[in-house]
């Protein structure tokens, strides 16, 4: 028989071979003194090994993890009262966009409903964390007055868009 490979000697050492093809690599130890003498060293690491244990945490582990919490939860409030104050400034920017658009002149270029759309895609960002912070009540809330704001351009601008030259 050839000699055992590291994964047959390793599991020999820590009991994972097993069967037959364990009882062979056992066998074959005893008569073979340089897979012994390995199989030795490889018990010596595997007791080693499970011998080891955690180190204790630190003393002021809990006070440390409690503070941490708190310097977190501390962080989320301060952001979510940020987001809640860009909450007027986004409502703002939604009525500014609603006011320019129907102070539109019906000659308006289709160019400047593209530049809208535009707008609204970055007030969509604007407004995206807003939604997540203010879960669903305050959300659903604003995604309404959206759409209201949403449906109201789009009456005021398709007549626009109609009678746009070319089209
Ligand atoms: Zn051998």
């Amino acid at each position: 028989m050839n000699h055992l490979t590291e994964t047959q000697l390793q599991g020999l050492a820590d009991g994972t071979l097993r069967g037959p093809e364990g009882l062979a690599a056992r066998e074959h130890c005893e008569t073979c003194a340089g897979c012994d003498a390995e199989l030795s060293a490889y018990g010596a690491l595997v007791r080693t090994l499970s011998a080891l244990q955690d180190p204790p945490p630190p003393l002021d582990f809990t006070a440390s993890v409690l503070a941490a919490v708190e310097v977190r939860e501390t962080q989320l409030s301060q952001r979510r009262h940020t987001l809640l104050a860009s909450l007027p400034a986004a409502a703002m920017a939604i009525f500014a966009i609603a006011g320019w658009a129907l102070s539109t002149t019906p000659a308006a270029h289709v160019d400047r409903l593209v530049d809208g759309v535009t707008v609204l895609r970055h007030l969509f960002g604007v407004l995206t964390p807003v939604f997540n912070a203010m879960r669903l009540p305050l959300g659903l809330g604003a995604f309404v007055f959206l759409a209201v704001v949403l449906t109201a351009l789009s009456r005021t601008l398709r007549p626009i868009h109609a009678r746009a030259p070319g089209n």
